[in-house]
């Protein structure tokens, strides 16, 4: 199916995109104009229900008034020092993270990557410092199917060959088990072993979630071993998984907590790595940094985030929407359309049907339907639409997206 542009207006914005862009992505061909809640409006007026969230960085939802404000009152006062100088709302900030973490401490930086960056340099280090591997022998356990970033670090343990070809030579140091396999960890595990790296419940895999008990398992394994376990929490964290970390779906307390998208409530890049004065307190000046790194704008607004977890409403909602979203969706399996409905809080993963097209394919029916939904890995379907989405508006992307997969089989 070609995907046409709704307009001339939209098809010339698309056009100069991709003329002067490069092409290292493959957007649905909708351009937007502005947004509040859980909407977005395109360059011609249309208005859609958002069912991806910018990939959960929008969680509380575009505009959200309370991270606007605090946005707004820091922008007249100062938006960046640099580290080299103490800023004001810097303090708040790591105070109020660290307190909702239940650690002692915060190391801020921008994107998610750089903050999975950060954690494999602060396991390396404890490693070496603390749990004495020899220098240059360090070894992380990763999941098969993870997804941690782009850098050329965090591609070379990825299983994607598209992010990985031509990419080399890759960085050594990590070794693969099978997601949801807590006997393959501790199989894999060795005095060298530093830290065993893993995303709770995995997003850009399609929302998989482990068998329950695993995350029991790993922790217990871990602990036993004295390897540092790292969460993930960027894309599941904050909300999404139905509780503040998907860990606590399982009541499981990792070392080191990896936090970003929705934390810089989307309207800044923020990232942080949350873990205890023995491990973070490692750090010494001049060992990592980030010019950009805890900036009082970012901090003014992930103070803010914070906040707005503080009542768990947000966690509420993202349970309660998300038992109703999977049983809205249950005639998809009935009926043979989704091979699969995977749900972790307002966080759905469906496998489509091969016989009635691509996910991109439903994709596009569901944008003519005013519903925007992210295909991922060919035939999954990933919906995160923003926490504070209305009854009414959940209710509507449910029959949607019962009637997009119905055309789609109408045309098989
Ligand atoms: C998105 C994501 C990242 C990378 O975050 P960026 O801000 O895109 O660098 C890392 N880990 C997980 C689990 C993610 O979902």
């Amino acid at each position: 199916m070609a995907l046409e542009p709704r307009s001339e207006r939209q098809r010339a914005a698309i056009d100069e995109i991709e003329t002067f862009s490069a092409h290292n992505y493959a957007p649905l061909p909708v351009v937007i104009a502005s947004a509040e809640g859980a909407h977005v409006t395109d360059v011609d007026g249309n208005r859609y229900i958002d069912c991806l969230s910018a990939y959960s960085a929008v969680n509380f939802g575009h505009g959200h008034p309370a991270l606007l404000a605090a946005a707004q009152a820091q922008l007249g006062k100062v938006t960046l020092t640099s580290r080299a100088f103490y800023s004001e709302p810097f303090g708040p900030f790591v105070k109020a993270l660290a307190e909702l973490c239940g650690k002692d401490m915060v190391l801020p930086m921008n994107t998610g990557v750089e903050a999975v960056e950060t954690a494999i340099k602060t396991a390396r280090k404890w490693g070496y410092e603390t749990k004495g591997v020899p220098e240059g022998r360090a070894k992380i356990i990763v999941m098969e199917g993870n997804f941690h970033g782009r850098t050329t670090t965090v591609i070379s343990f990825s299983n994607d060959e598209e992010a990985r070809r031509s990419f080399s030579p890759y960085t050594p140091g990590f070794v693969h088990v099978p997601f949801g396999d807590a006997g393959a960890i501790e199989a894999a595990t060795d005095d060298d072993t530093v830290a065993v790296l893993l995303e709770p419940v995995q997003g850009e895999a399609g929302v998989i979630v482990p068998p329950l008990g695993f995350l029991t398992e790993v922790r217990e394994v871990t602990s036993r071993h004295g390897v540092l376990m790292i969460a993930d929490e960027i894309q599941s964290g904050l909300g999404r998984a139905g509780a503040t970390f998907a860990c606590d779906r399982e009541g499981v307390i990792p070392d080191i907590y990896v936090l970003g998208k929705a934390l810089g409530g989307g309207i800044m890049p923020l990232s942080a790595v949350v873990a205890n004065r023995d491990i973070l307190g490692l750090f010494r000046p001049g060992q990592h940094g980030s010019t950009f790194g805890g900036n009082p704008l970012a901090c003014a607004i992930g103070s803010a985030v914070v906040d707005l977890l503080a009542t768990g409403e947000m966690q509420e909602r993202s349970c309660v929407l998300g038992e109703r979203f999977r049983a809205g969706l249950q005639p998809l399996l009935d009926k043979g359309w989704a091979t699969a409905v995977r749900q972790a809080g307002l966080w759905l993963g469906v496998d489509v049907n091969p016989d009635l097209g691509t996910a991109k394919d439903i994709c596009y029916r569901l944008l003519g339907k005013e519903v925007l939904a992210k295909d991922t890995h060919g035939h999954t379907i990933r919906f995160a639409p923003p926490l504070v989405i209305s009854l009414s508006d959940l209710d509507a992307v449910i029959e949607h997206t019962l009637a997009a997969f119905a055309d789609a089989a109408g045309h098989v």
